[in-house]
């Protein structure tokens, strides 16, 4: 099957998560699936293309996995994009709008080589928030985005506007 029905099998849907209104969709059936997840990460390196990216981002927690499984594919290195707190050495901070509140997403200064492409993948894109406050934070460390990929794109929240003109790249688009 292709990738996006792949995707679209491997979501549950769990309402009132984590709070009661939202209904949050669940990709560990996805990871936990050996073939799918393959494919998965085969789909993106192939999008963007092998040799388009030097160094890999992931948001944390689920865009570890993802960058992971990418970085070892491809040979080149991991960054991790922190929530707040959690690196050890001098960092940039982007803060962004919830629902309800703030969240603060951190990455080391020195980070990036300058001028590397970097490529950034997160399980899923909602609002937009989490993706926009991360772009900001690769380019402030003086990497040039070179692709933005998520597994799954909630296109009613408009994400995608917020991070133009920068392409995004879903592999299933809800
Ligand atoms: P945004 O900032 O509103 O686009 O939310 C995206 C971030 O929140 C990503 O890091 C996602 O992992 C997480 N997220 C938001 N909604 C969901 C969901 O329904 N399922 C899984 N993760 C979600």
């Amino acid at each position: 099957p292709a990738t996006a029905e792949l995707v679209a099998s491997r979501v549950l849907d769990v309402p009132d998560f984590p709070q009661p209104g939202v209904v949050f969709k669940d990709l560990m059936p996805l990871f936990g699936d050996g073939e799918v997840f393959r494919q998965v990460i085969d789909g993106i390196i192939a999008y963007h293309g092998r040799d388009s990216f030097d160094v890999v981002a992931g948001i944390e927690a689920r865009g570890f996995v993802l960058a992971a499984a990418i970085a070892y594919a491809t040979g080149v290195g991991v960054v991790p994009v922190r929530k707040a707190g959690k690196l050890p050495r001098a960092a940039y901070a982007a803060s962004y709008a919830l629902e309800y509140g703030e969240a603060t997403l951190e990455v080391h200064q020195d980070a990036f080589t300058a001028g590397h492409r970097v490529l950034v993948v997160d399980d899923v894109l909602a609002t937009g928030g989490t993706a926009e406050a991360t772009l900001g934070l690769v380019e402030q460390a003086g990497g040039t985005v070179a692709g933005f990929s998520v597994l799954l794109e909630l296109a009613f929240l408009g994400g995608r506007d917020r991070l133009a003109p920068r392409p995004v790249h879903a592999l299933l688009t809800v």
